[in-house]
C-alpha cells in the first residue's frame, strides 16, 4: 500500500504539521522532514480536518437512478470532503428490509467514493402503518443503526413509541422527520409575511415544533434516543435545549441551507420571485430563526450539520413552484456554506466545525471507523480544505448528476483540496482521482 505525506497542514486550524498516511492510518504527525513517501501532497495553508459525515443524503439509488447513483451521489461527497454519508431511505423499493438495505450498502462497497451508510425505513412502505423489519436491518451485514421515514414523518404516537423502544435493543436511533400532517396539507413555503404576500399555503413553525416536543417525551418516557433531521424554527431549539437540559438523549442537525437562506429567497432571488429552487421540506424560514439555528449549531444545542442533499432532475425542479419537487443539492457547498455562516461570523472556529461535520455525526451514526481525531493510529479519512479563497457556484461543474444548488451565482468561500478515505486520495486539487 502506498504512503502519503501531507505537508504542512493546518490541523483544525492549528499550526502547520506533517501528516503521513500509511496502511489506511495516520503514521505520524508533526515535523517529518526526513519522512519517505510515495506521493506528497503540499498542504500549505490548508486546513486539516477529519473526513466530514453525512447523516442525511438522498443518494436515489434504486429507483431515481435519473436523479442521483451511489457512484454520482459519493463522488459529489468526496468532492465535498465526505468520507462517509448516510443514504436515506425512501428509494424505491423502500430501504425496509434487510434485502434493500444490504443492496445499497453492497453499492457502496462497489461503487462508492466514500463510506455508504445505508438508513433503514421505520415503516414499512414509508406508510406509516407497521413497524419496517428493524431488527433485520441491524443485523444485516448493512449494520443498520439509524432509521428515518425521511420525507415523511413518523406522525402515529404508537408507532413513533415501539419504534422507540424497538432500536434500543441495538442501540439504534430513530431519526424523526418531524412535520405534523394535518398541519401541512398543501403547505408550500413558511407560514409568514411572505407566504402570505405571495399567495402560498403556509408551512407553519408549530408543525415542526409539535412533533419534536412529542417526540421528546416519548424517548424520555421510554428512555431511547432520538435525533432531529433538518431542525428549522427557533421555537424547535427551545424544545431541543429544553430536552438536553433533562438529561434526555435528544440530538439534532440543521441543514446548511437553512444556516444561510431565509424565506425571502422565494420573493427577492437574483434568480427571480417563485424560483422554485427554494422550494425545500421543511421551508425556509425567517431570519430570526437563522439567527436562533446558528447559536444552537455554536453553543451545541443542535448537534451537527446534515446536509439533506436532495437532487432532482432539471423537469422535477423548473416547473411552477406548487407542483415543483421539494429538495436542494447541498454535499458540494456544505462545508463552504458553514464557512459563511458560521465560521466567518466568529460561531465556531475548524475545531467546531469538525465537531459538528465530522465527530458527532459519526457518534450519533455509531461509524466507529469515522469522527475521529487527527493523530497517529486513527483511520486516514481526512480532508484538506482551502479556506482563503472565494469564488463563485457553478452548478455546471458539480459532481452531482442533479444541478438543485439554490447557491447558483454566489460567491462563497473555501474550496476542498483533497480528500482522503483510509489513506487513499479520492479527491486531489479538487478533482475526482
Ligand atoms: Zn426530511
Amino acid at each position: 500500500m502506498t504512503t502519503i505525506l501531507i505537508r504542512g497542514a493546518r490541523i483544525l486550524g492549528g499550526a502547520p504539521s506533517d501528516i503521513l498516511l500509511r496502511d489506511g492510518v495516520v503514521a505520524e504527525t508533526g515535523a517529518l522532514a526526513g519522512a519517505k513517501a510515495d506521493q506528497t501532497v503540499d498542504a500549505d495553508g490548508l486546513v486539516a480536518l477529519p473526513g466530514l459525515v453525512d447523516l442525511h443524503t438522498h443518494l436515489r439509488e434504486p429507483g431515481r437512478e435519473d436523479a442521483e447513483t451511489v457512484e454520482t451521489g459519493t463522488q459529489a461527497a468526496a468532492r465535498g470532503g465526505y468520507t462517509a454519508v448516510h443514504a436515506m431511505a425512501n428509494t424505491s423499493p423502500v430501504a425496509d428490509t434487510a434485502g434493500v438495505v444490504e443492496q445499497v450498502w453492497r453499492l457502496g462497497q462497489e461503487y462508492g467514493h466514500c463510506d455508504v451508510q445505508p438508513v433503514g425505513a421505520v415503516t414499512s412502505g414509508l406508510e406509516g402503518r407497521q413497524l419496517a423489519e428493524l431488527g433485520a436491518m441491524a443485523d444485516s451485514a448493512a449494520r443498520v443503526r439509524v432509521f428515518s421515514d425521511d420525507g415523511k414523518c413518523v406522525s402515529d404516537a404508537v408507532l413513533m413509541r415501539r419504534a422507540l423502544e424497538y432500536v434500543k435493543a441495538f442501540d439504534g436511533v430513530v431519526a424523526q422527520h418531524a412535520q405534523e400532517p394535518r398541519l401541512t396539507e398543501g403547505a408550500q413555503l413558511n407560514e409568514g409575511e411572505v407566504s402570505a404576500r405571495l399567495g402560498l399555503t403556509g408551512w407553519p413553525a408549530v408543525a415542526e415544533e409539535a412533533i419534536i416536543a412529542r417526540d421528546c417525551l416519548l424517548a424520555a418516557h421510554v428512555g431511547s434516543r432520538l435525533h432531529v433531521c433538518h431542525v428549522s424554527t427557533a421555537g424547535s431549539v427551545e424544545i431541543i435545549r429544553w430536552a438536553k437540559s433533562k438529561g434526555w438523549d435528544v440530538t439534532a442537525e440543521v441543514t446548511p441551507h437553512h444556516l444561510l437562506l431565509t424565506d425571502s429567497s422565494a420573493e427577492r432571488s437574483p434568480l427571480g420571485p417563485y424560483n422554485p429552487i427554494y422550494k425545500v421540506n421543511p421551508p425556509l424560514r425567517t431570519a430570526d430563526d437563522v439567527r436562533a439555528l446558528r447559536e444552537a449549531l455554536a453553543d451545541g444545542t443542535i448537534d451537527c450539520v446534515a446536509t439533506d442533499h436532495a437532487p432532482h432532475p432539471v423537469e422535477d425542479k423548473e416547473t411552477e413552484w406548487a407542483a415543483a419537487a421539494m429538495g436542494m443539492i447541498g454535499l458540494e457547498t456544505a462545508l463552504s456554506v458553514v464557512q459563511e455562516a458560521m465560521v466567518e461570523t466568529g460561531l465556531l472556529d475548524w475545531a467546531g466545525v469538525a465537531d459538528r461535520m465530522s465527530v458527532r455525526p459519526a457518534r450519533i451514526g455509531r461509524l466507529a471507523g469515522h469522527g475521529r481525531a487527527v493523530e497517529p493510529g486513527a483511520p486516514g479519512n481526512i480532508t484538506l480544505y482551502d479556506p482563503s479563497v472565494r469564488q463563485p457556484v457553478d452548478p455546471a461543474a458539480m459532481a452531482s448528476k442533479s444541478r438543485n444548488t439554490p447557491y447558483e451565482g454566489l460567491t462563497l468561500p473555501g474550496r476542498v483540496v483533497a480528500t482522503f478515505l483510509r489513506g487513499r486520495p479520492t479527491v486531489l486539487e479538487g478533482k475526482l482521482v
